[in-house]
C-alpha cells in the first residue's frame, strides 16, 4: 500500500517524501508537470519506490481524479501538503483562496470517489495562520492554541495577500474538518492536520538552493544575500525546522493519538534581528557581508508579542524539536555551500 503525497516537490514535503522512503513506504507523489516529476525522481536517485503523477493546478476540483482512479486502491494514506504559498499576487481569490480551497475539496472528493474503501488516514497540511488572529498578536496577555481560529472569511481576508494566505489556510482547513463531518458514513478515513510556523532549515537537495528560496527561507536567504547595508524587514513569529514539520506528518498517520488532531508546530518566538544575531555569531565568513543590525532587539528564547503554546500537540508527538540556532545555521550553512561563500 502506498502514500499519497500532493506538492511532492515542495520544500516542506521533499522532507516527507525523504523521510518515508528511508521507512520503506511506497510513495506516489504529484507535481505539476513532468519536468517536475521526473526531476524529483532523479534527485532521490530512481527510487523503485517512488512514482509520480501530473497535477497540473489543484485549483480545479477534479484535479486529483485521474490520480485517484488510477492508483486509489493502492492508497492507504494520503498527505495534502499542495497550496500556494506566496505574497507576490494580484488577485487573493484567484490564486490563493480558489487553490487552496478548492485543492483540498477536491483530494477529498477523489478518496470519496475512487478509494472510500482504501484511504484509511488523511493529513492536511494546514498552518499556524489558520489559528493565528491579528488583532490579538501584539497582546501579550493572549495565548494562541490547538483550538483557535482565525476570524477571516471569504470576503474579509481579500484585504492583502497576508491575510489572503491566512484566510486561505483556514479556509481550506475547515473545509476538510466540514468534508470529513458530512462524510463520515461514506469514508473511511480518519483526519489530523499539521499547523506550522514559519518554517526553515535546509533544501532536502542541495540543487535545490536557488537565488531565491521557497517563501519562508528566503528570510534567511535574503539575511545573506542583500548585502551589509541592507535593511532587513523588521518582521517576526515562530519558528520550526522543516524536519520536525516532515516527522509530524508521519506521525500524524501512524499514531492513533494524533487522530482528529490538530499538530500546532512551533518551538518558540524569533524576529529578524535574531537571524542576523546567529549568522553573525556562527559565520565568520559573512563577517561584514551582512548587516549587523541592532543586536539588542532580537527576542530569540524571550516573548514576541501573544504566547503560542503547543503543549498539548508537543506531548502528542513526544519528540524533541530542533533548536532556533540549529535551524538558521544548518539553512545557512547549505546556501553558503552552494553559493561558495
Ligand atoms: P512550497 O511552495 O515549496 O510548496 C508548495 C507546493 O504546492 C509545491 O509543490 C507547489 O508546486 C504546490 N502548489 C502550489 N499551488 C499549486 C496549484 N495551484 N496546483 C498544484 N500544485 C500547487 O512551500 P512549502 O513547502 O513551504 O509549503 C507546503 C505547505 O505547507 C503549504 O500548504 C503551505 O501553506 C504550508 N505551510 C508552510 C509554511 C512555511 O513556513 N513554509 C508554514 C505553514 C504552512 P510548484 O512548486 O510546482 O508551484
Amino acid at each position: 500500500m502506498s502514500v499519497f503525497v500532493s506538492g511532492a516537490t515542495g520544500f516542506i514535503a521533499q522532507h516527507i517524501v525523504s523521510q518515508l522512503l528511508d521507512q520503506n513506504y511506497k510513495v506516489i507523489g504529484s507535481a505539476r508537470s513532468q519536468a517536475k516529476a521526473d526531476d524529483l525522481i532523479a534527485k532521490f536517485g530512481n527510487d523503485a519506490n517512488l512514482t509520480m503523477v501530473i497535477v497540473p493546478d489543484v485549483a480545479k476540483l477534479d484535479a486529483f481524479h485521474e490520480a485517484f482512479k488510477t492508483h486509489g486502491k493502492e492508497i492507504k494514506y494520503v498527505l495534502h501538503t499542495a497550496s500556494p504559498i506566496h505574497f507576490d499576487i494580484t488577485d487573493v481569490e484567484k490564486e490563493l483562496l480558489v487553490p487552496a480551497k478548492n485543492g483540498t475539496l477536491g483530494i477529498l472528493e477523489s478518496i470519496k470517489t475512487y478509494a472510500a474503501d482504501t484511504v484509511e488516514r488523511v493529513v492536511v497540511t494546514s498552518s499556524f495562520a489558520a489559528i493565528l488572529d491579528f488583532t490579538k498578536v501584539n497582546d501579550k496577555s493572549f495565548t494562541f492554541n490547538e483550538s483557535l481560529w482565525n476570524p477571516d472569511t471569504w470576503e474579509s481576508c481579500q484585504v492583502n495577500p497576508i491575510a489572503g494566505y491566512c484566510g486561505s489556510k483556514k479556509i481550506a482547513e475547515e473545509t476538510a474538518w466540514k468534508f470529513l463531518e458530512e462524510n463520515k458514513n461514506v469514508v473511511k478515513f480518519k483526519l489530523s492536520t499539521v499547523n506550522p510556523v514559519y518554517v526553515f532549515g535546509p533544501q532536502n537537495f542541495d540543487s535545490d538552493i536557488k537565488k531565491t528560496l521557497n517563501t519562508s527561507c528566503e528570510l534567511i536567504n535574503a539575511a545573506i544575500k542583500e548585502g551589509p547595508d541592507a535593511k532587513v524587514a523588521e518582521l517576526g513569529g515562530q519558528f520550526i525546522d522543516v524536519r520536525d514539520v516532515a516527522r509530524a506528518h508521519l506521525y500524524a498517520f501512524q499514531k492513533e493519538n494524533t487522530i482528529g488532531k490538530r499538530l500546532l508546530m512551533s518551538n518558540g518566538d524569533f524576529n529578524t534581528q535574531d537571524i542576523l544575531n546567529t549568522l553573525n555569531a556562527d559565520f565568520p565568513a559573512l563577517k561584514s557581508k551582512i548587516p549587523v543590525g541592532t543586536p539588542s532587539a532580537g527576542v530569540e528564547g524571550g516573548q514576541l508579542g501573544a504566547l503560542v503554546d503547543n503543549s498539548a500537540t508537543k506531548k502528542i508527538l513526544g519528540f524533541e524539536f530542533v533548536s532556533f540556532k540549529q535551524t538558521v545555521d544548518d539553512t545557512a550553512a547549505q546556501i553558503l555551500k552552494m553559493h561558495k561563500i
